[in-house]
This record gives C-alpha cells, sequence and structure tokens, in this order.
C-alpha cells in the first residue's frame, strides 16, 4: 500500500485541524497538529518571562523545550516538558502571543526539524501554515482550505466555549484576523497556498462534506 503525506494549510480556525482529525482517522494516519507546537512554545515563552525579542533569550529557551504528543483516550495531547498542556495552550494569552512567537525564525527551524522527523515514515496528516509549502514540499496530498471570517469567528467561539474558555465574539474575531494578517506577512515561511494545492471552501460545507471531498482527493493519490 502507497504511503502519503496529507498537508493542509489555510487561515485562522477554517476547519484544518476537524478536517485532519478526521481524515487521519478515517485513512488510519498518525495527526500531526503543527499549531500546537507554536503554542507550546508560546506557553513556555509566557510561563517563563522570556523576552521574546531578545534573540539569545529566545535561543536559550528553546533549548529548554522539549515537545511531545501522546494519545489519551482517543485524543491528541500536547506535552510541554512533560506536562500535559492541550488546554492551556487554547487561552487567549497564548492566541494574542503566538502569532509573533511564529514569525521567529529560530523557532520555526527548531518546530519544522521535528515535524519532518514526525513525517519521516509519511502515513500522516498534518496542519498549519506552511505545511505544504516548507515542511513536506514533497506532501502527495495538499489542500488549501478557505472559509468566510465571520463563519470562522462563529467556528472559534463554540469551540473555544466547548472547553470552558471564555471569550468575546468581537475578541476572537479581532484576534482572528491579526494572526492572519501576521501569519500571511511575515518573512520567514508566511501562508500561501502552494502552487499544486487543491482548494476547499468549506464555508457552506459540512464537516462530513468536506471530509468526503478530502477522501476522494486522498483515495486517487493513494491510487497514484
Ligand atoms: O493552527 P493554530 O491556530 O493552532 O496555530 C496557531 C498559530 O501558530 C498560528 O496563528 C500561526 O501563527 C502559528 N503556526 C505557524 N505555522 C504552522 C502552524 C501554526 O506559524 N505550521
Amino acid at each position: 500500500m502507497k504511503r502519503i503525506i496529507v498537508a493542509i494549510d489555510g487561515l485562522s480556525s477554517c476547519g484544518k485541524s476537524t478536517l485532519a482529525k478526521s481524515l487521519a482517522k478515517s485513512l488510519h494516519y498518525a495527526y500531526l497538529d503543527s499549531g500546537a507546537m507554536y503554542r507550546a512554545v508560546t506557553l513556555y515563552f509566557l510561563e517563563n518571562n522570556i523576552d521574546y525579542e531578545n534573540p539569545e533569550a529566545v535561543a536559550d529557551a528553546l533549548q529548554h523545550i522539549e515537545i511531545h504528543f501522546e494519545r489519551i483516550d482517543g485524543q491528541n495531547r500536547t506535552f510541554l516538558n512533560g506536562r500535559d498542556v492541550e488546554h492551556d495552550i487554547r487561552e487567549m494569552s497564548v492566541n494574542d502571543h503566538v502569532s509573533p512567537v511564529s514569525a521567529l525564525s529560530a523557532v520555526r527551524r527548531a518546530m519544522v526539524a521535528q515535524q519532518q522527523a514526525m513525517g519521516k515514515r509519511r502515513q500522516i496528516v498534518s496542519d498549519g501554515r506552511d505545511i505544504g509549502t516548507v515542511v513536506f514540499p514533497d506532501a502527495e496530498l495538499k489542500i488549501y482550505l478557505l472559509a468566510d471570517a465571520d463563519v470562522r469567528t462563529s467556528r472559534r467561539h463554540l469551540e473555544l466555549a466547548s472547553k470552558g474558555i471564555d471569550g468575546e465574539w468581537e475578541d476572537i474575531q479581532r484576534n482572528l484576523l491579526e494572526r492572519d494578517r501576521i501569519d500571511s506577512s511575515r518573512a520567514d515561511s508566511p501562508l500561501r497556498k502552494a502552487d499544486d494545492a487543491v482548494v476547499i471552501d468549506n464555508t457552506l460545507l459540512s464537516e462530513e462534506q468536506q471530509l468526503e471531498k478530502a477522501l476522494e482527493l486522498a483515495r486517487i493519490k493513494l491510487q497514484e
């Protein structure tokens, strides 16, 4: 059986992780949540008062960060230095700082190296901003997801509420649009559609419909 890599990129809260998780489950592949890694680095910087505008402080801090994933009760959990931070990395304080932290080349180099190691044996679905362009430029299937900004805000609002995290709709939208702006305009690995990515606009699609479309594309690649 052919082993492929599926790379899913797109703006904040456009449904990438929902699609990536369900696709990984359907294909019996691993799921790599690259955003969780940038969130974990950001949480470390915040908790340890690291001035991330200071390159030496960043380089030193990166030496002390170990991130890994575990599946517990069928759920993906992110661990930072041995501690389960899956909940804490979704907090608004992390949302507010994750894009400037992710724009730092030293941070990106460290994360991309780990992500590429995790994808060595292929059979992986990963989502983020630079997966199809930088992390796995040779991914067999690349999907670029789109969704309307109000729909994205409402989805994030619901997602946060379901995790017991408070947030005003307007604040959530402001944060999404600001992250989109920084993620798309940074010098190192800006978010952009890979030339060979397939665009799926899921504004009017249900989760099942978007999964069906993606599965169809994956099946084609698996048979090629
Ligand atoms: O996907 P998620 O919203 O969890 O990602 C959080 C942030 O991490 C993004 O806004 C972006 O700044 C950064 N990120 C990135 N490259 C990736 C994945 C996430 O820069 N591959």
